[in-house]
C-alpha cells in the first residue's frame, strides 16, 4: 500500500463534501466529531478514503429519508485512531450481522448494491494494519468502528 502521512480528520471533512449534496436532500444531517488531537499516519490515503466512503455511503442509505449520520473519532493511546461512523437507520439484523463483510452479502435492490463495499473494506483495513467491525446502537441504528495504527514517519 502507498505510505504517506494521512490525517484522517481531513479525508473525513473531504469525504463528507462529496455526499453532503445527497444527504441533505434526504434531510439527512452529517455530523463530525473530530478530535483535535488526532496525530498523522502513514498509511494509504485513497485507500483509506475509499474506505469511509463506503460507510458513509452505506449509513446514508440505511437512514433513507431524515436521520443522523455521526462519524467522529478519537485517539485511542498510545497509538490508535478510532473512527466510528453511527447513522440513525434500522439497524442490522442479528440474523444478518456475522454475513455484512462476506462477498455479495447485500440486502439492496438489484443494481443498488454490489455487496462488495464491506468485503473489500475489510481487505484494505486490514492490510492498512487495523480492523473494522460492525453492532447496532443502544438507540436504534448501526455503528461501524474502524481502529488503525498510528505509524510514525521513520526513514
Ligand atoms: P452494498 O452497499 O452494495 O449492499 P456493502 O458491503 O457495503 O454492500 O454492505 C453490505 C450490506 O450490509 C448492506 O446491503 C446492508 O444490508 C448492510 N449494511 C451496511 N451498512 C449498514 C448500515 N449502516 N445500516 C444497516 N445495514 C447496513
Ligand atoms: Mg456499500
Amino acid at each position: 500500500a502507498q505510505q504517506e502521512s494521512v490525517q484522517v480528520n481531513d479525508l473525513i471533512t473531504e469525504t463528507t463534501s462529496f455526499v453532503e449534496r445527497e444527504a441533505s436532500y434526504n434531510n439527512i444531517h452529517i455530523v463530525t466529531r473530530l478530535a483535535s488531537d488526532l496525530p498523522t499516519t502513514m498509511t494509504d490515503g485513497p485507500q483509506l478514503q475509499q474506505v469511509l466512503l463506503n460507510l458513509v455511503g452505506n449509513a446514508i442509505d440505511a437512514v433513507g429519508k431524515e436521520g443522523e449520520v455521526t462519524i467522529t473519532t478519537w485517539l485511542e493511546p498510545p497509538d490508535k485512531i478510532v473512527v466510528e461512523c453511527a447513522d440513525t437507520g434500522p439497524g442490522i439484523p442479528s440474523d444478518n450481522l456475522p454475513h455484512l463483510f462476506d462477498p455479495f452479502f447485500t440486502t439492496k435492490d438489484p443494481g443498488k448494491g454490489t455487496g462488495l463495499g464491506l468485503y473489500i473494506s475489510y481487505d484494505i483495513v486490514k492490510k492498512l494494519g487495523g480492523s473494522i467491525a460492525a453492532a447496532n446502537r443502544k438507540g436504534g441504528g448501526a455503528v461501524f468502528t474502524i481502529v488503525l495504527p498510528v505509524n510514525r514517519f521513520r526513514r
